[in-house]
């Protein structure tokens, strides 16, 4: 039986794993199904860690120092992919790929939320050369430049709006004419002088070379007319896929409350509506969808499943 089953090893999982073997707990199991690190290792360059100020170093690179400090006092590492929990009575049951399942006292679900790509040429070779899903992340890499953003949807003007304090344009691309996103935010939009929206029309193409992205070709969808924007950074917003699979049961319904978009529903202390079951990190409501949001979640989880353990004692 595990005091505390993690389920994740990105920031939020690590973090929360640290925590709790830290804090006493002896029992501890983190669940990843590939190497612990999560999404930021497939970043080239990170500069809003704090303490954390290397220019030469990737996403891979900072990742690396977490995993010999969580992992120093005693947190153990199945590299196994998690098919389902679920809670009987008392206790949960981990359902492992392949079969197996293990016991456990508590649960904390960090397995994140992946931005969806919009599929057009280059998306896949420039992401992270100046491809982007994350306006906070790498939108000061273009301080008094310009940017294209995909999408017209609630984040992609919300982002825009962002992006519009720091970049002297931001070109929003969206391939109707009107939006998604909520009536309020596309006023503000129109009311910045530096962001234009292209309505119709679609990302045709990123290019560049080994350095990374150079430009991009936006087609008009109605007329075919191609615009060549280059010196531009490209962020798409288009949706994401919460990673919230884990959390359903044999029926496919969730087994704690989720919101409207797949979303974990938690309070101050990352607690869920089940009882033991904590979730951490991008895959909870209001998410900031940093590292160290996420991190920081972790680490509430965990002092919270301490808490917890000690209770049920
Ligand atoms: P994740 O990092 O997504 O980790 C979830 C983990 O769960 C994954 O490792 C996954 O393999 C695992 N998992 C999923 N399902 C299962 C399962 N069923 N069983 C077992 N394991 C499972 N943030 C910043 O603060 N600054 C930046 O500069 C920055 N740049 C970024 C650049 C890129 C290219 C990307 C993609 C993201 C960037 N981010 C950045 C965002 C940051 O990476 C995320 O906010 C953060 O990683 C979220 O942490 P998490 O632990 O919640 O989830
Ligand atoms: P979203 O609402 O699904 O919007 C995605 C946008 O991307 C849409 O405009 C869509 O176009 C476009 N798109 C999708 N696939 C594309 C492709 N392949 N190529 C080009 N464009 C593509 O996603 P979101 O903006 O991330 O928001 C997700 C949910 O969170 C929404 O319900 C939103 O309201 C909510 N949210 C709320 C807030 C807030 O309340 N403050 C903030 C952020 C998000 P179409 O419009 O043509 O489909």
């Amino acid at each position: 039986m595990l005091d505390c089953a993690i389920i994740g090893g990105g920031p939020a999982g690590l973090t929360a794993g640290l925590y709790a073997t830290r804090g006493g707990l002896k029992n501890v199991t983190l669940f990843e199904m590939g190497m612990p690190g999560g999404q930021i290792t497939q970043s080239s360059e990170i500069e809003n860690y704090p303490g954390f100020f290397e220019h030469d170093k990737t996403g891979l690179d900072f990742m690396e120092r977490w995993q010999k400090q969580c992992f120093h006092f005693g947190l153990k590492h199945e590299m196994k992919k998690v098919e389902h929990i679920s809670k009987k009575g008392e206790y949960f049951t981990i359902a492992i790929e392949g079969g197996d399942s293990v016991e456990a006292k508590s649960v904390i679900v960090c397995t994140g939320s992946v931005p969806k790509r919009a599929g057009f040429k280059g998306e896949d070779e420039f992401f992270g050369k100046g491809v982007s899903t994350c306006a906070t992340c790498d939108g000061f890499f273009y301080k008094d430049k310009p940017v294209t953003i995909l999408g017209g949807g609630d984040t992609a003007l919300e982002e825009a709006l962002y992006l519009s304090n720091i970049c002297s344009d931001v070109y929003v691309v969206h391939r109707r004419d009107t939006f998604r996103a909520a009536p309020p935010t596309l006023e503000r939009v129109e009311g910045k002088d530096n962001i234009h929206l292209i309505t119709n029309s679609i990302v045709e193409e990123a290019y560049g070379d080994a350095m990374g992205l150079q430009g991009v070709k936006i087609k008009n969808i109605k007329t075919d007319e191609i615009t060549d924007m280059s010196n531009t950074g490209l962020f798409v917003f288009v949706g994401h896929n919460v990673q919230n699979e884990v959390l359903k049961d044999e029926n496919g319904q969730f087994i704690c409350d989720m919101n409207e978009w797949g979303q974990v529903k938690v309070d101050l202390s990352m607690k869920t509506s089940v009882d033991g079951l904590f979730s951490a990190g991008d895959m909870r409501i209001e998410a900031p969808k940093q590292v160290v949001s996420a991190s920081g979640d972790g680490a509430v989880a965990a002092l919270q499943v301490i808490s917890y353990i000690q209770e049920q004692q």
